[in-house]
């Protein structure tokens, strides 16, 4: 069988890395990218270690331009190893905390170029081409903040109800091209971006929730990888949640 090749952003860190991983140990060929090349070269490095295959291409995604250029290059790797671009993972984001009236206008701009233009235009960029070749899989990575007004994430959760729009849209555009589009959202998380921004609140919020712990990343990337699979061949449009089940109580 063709090895399958996936672009994960985000996989410098946290539950973008744990999915690089769990992909590669799938035996994926993975693009892992980020603004950091220092922490995605070791990304690499401990994927190989592994017995993995994987590449680093560096972007700062926050606009239409960036998603493009990144789009090209993880479309270049794979085809240079013979393959396609068949995965992506629209991971990478940015959380802005704090009340409304205090938000500054650039971080609004900022939180919605990372979050929600970037991976519109990834797709824009990668899924015609899965569409014509009949198949691929993308994975959103939404958040509980989505579907509850969690205090002082409101544009951080606006972005990804937003993104979760885009995967019932994207569904219904590319399924019938075999392209499958779903989003995965977890609750809190063990991550270095969740531990700085959430602090204390990150065990707060997980005891809110049923299953009461933090999350560690590998949690995560289990449900996305599942959707990345062919295991999930008859899922498309569906927000999972991965929150420990915060979203029934
Ligand atoms: P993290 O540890 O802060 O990692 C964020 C990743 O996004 C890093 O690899 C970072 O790479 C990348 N990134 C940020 N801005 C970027 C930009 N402009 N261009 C390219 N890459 C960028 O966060 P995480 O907790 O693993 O979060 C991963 C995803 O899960 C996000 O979509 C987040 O919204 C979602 N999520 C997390 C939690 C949680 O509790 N942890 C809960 C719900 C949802 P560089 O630093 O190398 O740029």
């Amino acid at each position: 069988m063709k090895t399958k090749t996936a672009l994960i952003t985000g996989s410098t860190s946290g539950i973008g890395q744990a999915t690089a991983l769990k992909l590669a140990h799938d035996g994926v060929r993975v693009v892992v990218s980020g603004r950091d090349d220092q922490r995605g070269l070791e990304v690499v490095e401990q994927i190989r270690a592994a017995g993995g295959t994987a590449h680093f291409v560096g972007a700062d995604l926050r606009d239409a331009r960036s998603a493009a250029e990144l789009a090209a290059k993880a479309t270049a790797v794979a085809e240079s190893a013979g393959g396609s671009l068949d995965i992506l993972v629209n991971n990478a984001a940015i959380g802005a905390g704090g009340p409304t009236a205090g938000t500054e206008e650039s971080t609004f701009d900022s939180v919605l170029a990372t979050n929600l233009k970037a991976p519109f235009y990834l797709v824009a960029n990668i899924a015609p081409a899965m569409a014509a070749r009949g198949g691929g899989a993308i994975v959103n990575v939404s958040t509980l903040a989505a579907q509850r007004a969690l205090p002082g994430l409101a544009v951080y959760g606006a972005s990804k109800a937003a993104l979760d729009l885009l995967t019932r849209s994207w569904a219904a555009e590319f399924g019938a091209a075999g392209v499958r589009v779903n989003s995965v959202s977890p609750g809190p998380t063990r991550t270095p971006g969740a531990e700085a921004g959430l602090g204390e609140m990150l065990q707060q919020l997980a005891e809110q929730a049923p299953l009461g712990f933090v999350a560690d990343p590998e949690d995560i990337a289990a449900a996305i990888a599942f959707l990345a699979g062919d295991g999930a061949r008859f899922v498309t449009g569906a927000v999972l949640d991965v929150s420990g089940g915060r979203t029934v109580v």
